[in-house]
């Protein structure tokens, strides 16, 4: 698919641009927009594979909170990332989708997702945008490393070699791996002067050792309304009972700290609180009420599902629950499931690690390779899920962009 703007010269710049995921294509728009001529190779036969599986869960594009809160979200990273942020907002990307003629709303979380809840109308405007601005897309072009100073690439009709006044890189990080982005460039990158930190899950479920009745009888599970704590943080909302263990939005949230203590120890315990809203003494109350019925009719009318009913059995392994409604209710406001293992990093949402900002230019430029721009997942920076991920990569890849104009 070629295709050439009217307009531009053959004095103008040109870039070659890496990865068709959000990074690489918010790059492309703005070198494009910039006069620039811009080529993207992207390994898979198709552009933004993850950003469409993103849509399956109504693309979560970014958050409302004020700047401030949204800039904490990305912890250590937030010095690296906030220059980027601050030029490409939370409402910069939501008018930008309007631009794109997709309306966007903010959820009762403050999430803010497109009216549509799925990435395909946005991806199809944005890339019919690219392509009249000139953009060339090259998809089955794998690239595989250096030869010199240019850039080599594994296509269906052999091997290419091709340099521009500007090399982006947005090659995502390791998760979801089928889908096109799978770590592969980090010998490369270590061998052209890059550090990079350990690609690990982020975003992701954790191991647990559940009986083969529990997990026979709960996998697939929601807890709702719950308020899951670690390390001293806690944190309300939801998580899904999987077979291999738990995931959902409430544990990402604490994922980063549960992973620390799990490489530093071996295991973490979760507690949940599967009754947030009522203290010891007014669940006991509810229980007490219902205190004739059986214990399963008991948490039933106490307001607990079947699922959560079943993690309280599972958390006591087989032993009677107490007939006392205060020590039923203690039990129901402390579940303690303990985390053997992070899931492994084809599931994730996200890849922690990453090329180190200490490898980085201010301006996302390689120190060892100025001519050289890195943006997006395969950065060292993680954030929970809530639409900073892809806040982030939209950022970066236009802050990438902005690096290679600047440069002279
Ligand atoms: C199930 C799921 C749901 C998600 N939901 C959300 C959400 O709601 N909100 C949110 O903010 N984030 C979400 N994310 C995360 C978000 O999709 C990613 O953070 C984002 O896509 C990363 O963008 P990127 O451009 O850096 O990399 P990617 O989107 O991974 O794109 C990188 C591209 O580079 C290509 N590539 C890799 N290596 C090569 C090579 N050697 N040669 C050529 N091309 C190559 C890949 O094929 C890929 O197309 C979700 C992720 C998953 C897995």
């Amino acid at each position: 698919m070629v295709h050439i703007a009217a307009s531009m010269t053959s004095t103008s710049r040109s870039a070659i641009i890496i990865g068709a995921g959000p990074a690489g294509l918010a790059a492309a728009e703005l070198l494009a927009e910039a006069g620039w001529r811009v080529t993207i190779h992207e390994r898979m036969p198709n552009p933004a594979r993850k950003f469409l599986l993103a849509g399956h869960g109504g693309l979560n594009l970014t958050h409302s909170e004020p700047l401030d809160a949204f800039l904490d979200r990305y912890g250590a990273a937030r010095q690296h990332l906030e220059p980027a942020i601050r030029d490409f907002t939370p409402a910069d990307l939501r008018a930008w989708c309007e631009g794109l003629g997709i309306e966007t709303f903010i959820g009762s979380s403050g999430r803010v997702f497109p009216k549509q809840m799925k990435a395909s109308p946005l991806l199809r405007a944005w890339l019919a945008r690219l392509a009249s601005l000139g953009v060339q897309l090259v998809s089955r072009s794998h690239w595989t490393g250096w030869e010199g100073d240019a850039l080599t690439f594994a296509t269906p009709d052999g091997q290419r070699t091709e340099q521009a006044d500007a090399h982006i890189f947005a090659l995502g990080g390791a998760s979801w791996p089928r889908l096109g982005s799978n770590g592969g460039w980090r010998e490369a990158f270590a061998a052209h002067g890059a550090a990079i930190a350990p690609l690990r899950p982020a975003n992701s479920g954790f191991l647990v050792n559940w009986s083969s009745v529990f997990r026979e009888k709960a996998a697939g599970e929601p807890i709702k309304r719950a308020a899951f704590s670690f390390g001293g943080r806690t944190v309300r909302g939801e998580a899904v009972l999987a077979s291999y263990g738990i995931e959902g939005g409430a544990i990402y949230a604490l994922g980063s700290r549960i992973r620390e203590a799990i490489e530093r120890t071996g295991d973490a315990t979760l507690d949940i609180d599967l009754s947030p809203d009522l203290d010891i003494d007014a669940l006991a109350g509810r229980l007490t009420t219902a205190r004739k019925d059986s214990t399963a009719n008991r948490l039933r009318k106490a307001g607990l599902s079947p699922a959560a009913a079943s993690l309280i059995r599972e958390d006591v392994r087989g032993a009677a629950l107490p007939a006392d409604p205060q020590e039923l209710a203690r039990r129901i406001k402390q579940v303690r499931i303990r985390l053997s293992a992070v899931a492994g990093i084809d599931r994730a949402i996200s890849t922690a690690g990453g090329v180190t900002w200490d490898s980085l230019n201010a301006d996302y430029s390689l120190k060892r390779d100025p001519r050289c721009f890195i943006a997006g997942e395969m950065l060292d920076w993680e954030a929970p899920t809530g639409g900073y991920l892809l806040q982030a990569c939209f950022a970066t890849g236009r802050a990438a962009a902005r690096g290679a104009m600047a440069k002279r």
